[in-house]
Order: structure tokens, then sequence, then C-alpha cells
């Protein structure tokens, strides 16, 4: 067998620790995410919940470390905390080297992850951070569990460098937080052949076009949002991760150009880019302070008709506008308007993420759905065909929205 296929699952990988996030205490079942109205408590520390017994049991391994720690806590755990404390809990009784996984001939375990400890030593704001953070894991589950600065160091710097947001798809929240070890092995592209994707908590990665090589080294993920330039994506990496991309998108400027792209004279193009940046951070303002939804709109509106002919399809300043005005019509049930400006995405995603990635497959998905029940029946089943076609790749056959899709879509059958 040479190669990976589009599709194929390279590494399907369970969390080495997890947590939920705080919010969402209750809601969702602690060991799987999944929500549920009937969550049972852990009878001792009668802080975390699980779905039924089933769930208790599969998730007392990792929980039976931090239960009495939990139990006589004042403040009890925020998630974050509570991730970094059951690292160092794991580590102290299973060592470094254990549980491991195996990914295509590579044992991979929490002590073989990068952890860049010497940058985060280095760097007085991170190690200032740290010792921050140190100080309430120490007051949370004793001194005695919390190593010297250096050999924290080791752990904190693993976690920042391999920690992963856990998204519920449906919804696409965040979640919660985990490290997976199997995942960890994937090096980093703006341009990624493998796409992450979670089915409650386990994590799968799968190729999103034929690979050549079946080798680790030939699969590449991105570790940060797509949707930025080149320059911001330098910044992060290097600030989260230590290194500079060498993609495709990140030294050629074509990259770049269309997604800033302009409709306008060179001469007036910076001066209007520039103003729309700030219109958009103050529409981004008004999400963040959860303005009244129709002003939003209003804004949101009167932005797209100025950007209409100034801004290209795949600027991103004009995704950006389109996605807070998309996610508004969701909200305030304005169907048809949110089809307008959903579609618009469609292409510019295209683009921006690939023709088979996650993102457009769940617009796509959103944007069906929509179709079917407020718009044309006719145009929902080419859209969720569509859907179709990236999610058998993206999500594959057997996630739960892919089972939901395949519900939506049989009705087309009749
Ligand atoms: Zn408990
Ligand atoms: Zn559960
Ligand atoms: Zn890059």
């Amino acid at each position: 067998m040479s190669g990976f296929n589009r599709g194929e699952v390279i590494v399907c990988s369970e969390p080495y620790a997890h947590a939920l996030g705080t919010e969402y205490r209750g809601l969702r079942c602690d060991h799987c995410f999944k929500k549920s109205d009937d969550l049972k408590r852990c009878s001792q520390c009668s802080f975390v919940y699980f779905c039924d017994k089933n769930c208790q049991t599969r998730g007392w391994g990792l929980h039976k470390l931090e239960c009495k720690y939990i139990m006589s806590a004042k403040q009890k755990p925020l998630a974050s905390i509570r991730l970094i404390s059951l690292v160092l809990l794991k580590v102290k009784k299973y060592g470094m080297d254990n549980p491991f996984e195996e990914v295509l001939g590579r044992k991979m375990s929490f002590g073989t992850l990068m952890s860049h400890s010497k940058n985060i030593i280095k760097s007085k704001m991170s190690y200032q951070l740290m010792l921050t953070l140190m100080h309430e894991i120490s007051r949370y589950i004793g001194p005695a569990n919390v190593p010297d600065p250096e050999e924290f160091a080791e752990t904190f710097g693993r976690m920042r460098v391999n920690g992963f947001s856990i998204a519920d798809d449906n919804d696409s929240e965040v979640v919660g937080c985990g490290v997976y070890l199997g995942a960890a092995v994937f090096d980093h592209s703006c341009e990624p052949n493998a796409e992450v994707v979670f089915d409650g908590v386990t994590l799968y990665v799968r190729a999103n076009q034929d690979i050549p090589q079946r080798d680790i080294n030939h699969v590449f993920v991105s570790y940060i949002s797509q949707l930025q330039l080149s320059h911001n994506r330098q910044r992060t990496l290097k600030e989260l991760y230590y290194f500079r991309c060498q993609c495709i998108r990140c030294t050629s400027p074509l990259y770049d150009d269309k997604m800033i792209e302009m409709l306008i004279d060179e001469k007036e193009a910076e001066e209007e880019l520039r103003k729309t940046k700030e219109r958009l951070k103050k529409l981004e303002k008004m999400m963040d302070q959860h303005a009244n939804l129709s002003a939003i709109e209003e804004e949101c509106r009167k932005e797209i008709e100025i950007q209409n002919n100034v801004l290209g399809s795949t600027n991103i300043y004009r995704i950006k506008t389109l996605e807070i005005a998309f996610n508004v019509c969701i909200k305030l049930k304005k169907w048809i308007d949110a089809i307008s400006f959903g579609k618009l995405l469609t292409e510019p995603y295209r683009f921006i993420y690939g023709p088979y990635s996650r993102h457009l497959g769940i617009h796509l998905f959103k944007i069906g759905k929509i179709l079917l029940y407020y718009g044309s029946v006719t145009e929902a089943e080419d859209v969720l065909t569509q859907t179709e076609e990236i999610m058998k790749v993206t999500h594959g056959d057997q996630h739960f929205l892919y089972q939901d899709l395949l519900k939506l879509l049989a009705q087309f059958q009749k």
C-alpha cells in the first residue's frame, strides 16, 4: 500500500488528558463531552459529570488522579488548571514514556513531545506567566505534586505546543481542551494536506487529498487559523511554536495578494483598506460586547454595501464581515438573508481552506439545512450533495454529522 488516499484516516487518537470547558460543566459529560439532560455526578467529588456508568468507568482512569484534590479544593479549578494538573499527576504516576501511541512506526509518548522549555525560561513574559500558573496549581494539588520551575517548564511547554482545542463540530464551539500524543507527530503547513476533526473527544487526522508517500514527514496539518495574512501567521507560529513556516502560502506572494485583493486603483487601495479594517474592528467589538443583533446586522449591511465595489471576493476583511453578517442573520432567524450572505462565503472558503476542508463542509451543511427548511428544496439538494462529497472525506462515513447528513439526503430519494 503506497501513500494515503483522500479521505483516509491517518491517525485516530484518544486524549492523553482532556478537560471540559468550565462553562459546560453540568451540561456535557466530562468524559465524552456529549450533551445530556441526564448527567450523573461523580459520587465522591460531586464536581464532574458523566453520561452514565459506562462513561464513568471509562473516564475513571483519568479522573481518579484528580478526584480527591477537587474534593478538597476550596475554589474549584478552571479547565486549564485542571488539564495541566492532570498531566502533572499522570506523568508523576506513570512516567514520561507511558502510555505511548505508535503512528506509522514512530512511538509517541508525552516524553517525545516538543516542549521548547528553554524558550519559555528565556522569555521574561512566558516565565512570569508560568510561575503564576505554578502557584495556582500548587494551591490546588499541593506543592509536593509540582516540580521545580525547570522541570515544570518541560510539562507546561509540551502542553502549550501540543494542546488541542476540542471543537463540537455541530455548532463549531470549542467545548474543551486536550493533549493527544498521536496527533502531535505532524508538522504544520498553512496549506495542509490533512484535516483534524473531532468525533466527541476522539481526534481523527484524515487526508484531504491523495498523499503519494505513506510517511508522517509528508503529512501536514494547520496549527493555526488560515484566515490571516502570512505575516500574522508567522507571528503566531513564532510566538507559540518557535519556527518560521516555509510553505507555499508563506513563500509565494500570490496568496497574500488574493487575501487583500482590492477592486480599485492602487493609489486609493491602501487608504480604503485601512478604513475597512477600522470599521471591521468596530463590528467585531460590537459582537464581543453582545450589542443588539439588529444593530449589528444594520452595520454589516452598510459595510458590505461599501465593500461591494472596493474589496475582492477573497479579501479576508470581506470574508470576516460576511461571517459576522451570516451568523447574526442566523441568530435573528432571517433565513433568506443568511442564505445570501452564506453563499457569498462559499467560493472564498474554497480558496482559503481548500476544496476538501472541514471548514467548507460544515459551512455548506449549514446553508443546505437552511435552504431545505426556509428556501428552495431543489437548491438544498444540490448544496447537501456537495456537502456529502466533502464530508465523506473530512469527517468520514461513521461520523455523527455525516450520518445526520445522510438522513437529510434520504428525503430527496423519495
Ligand atoms: Zn470525582
Ligand atoms: Zn459521556
Ligand atoms: Zn505557511
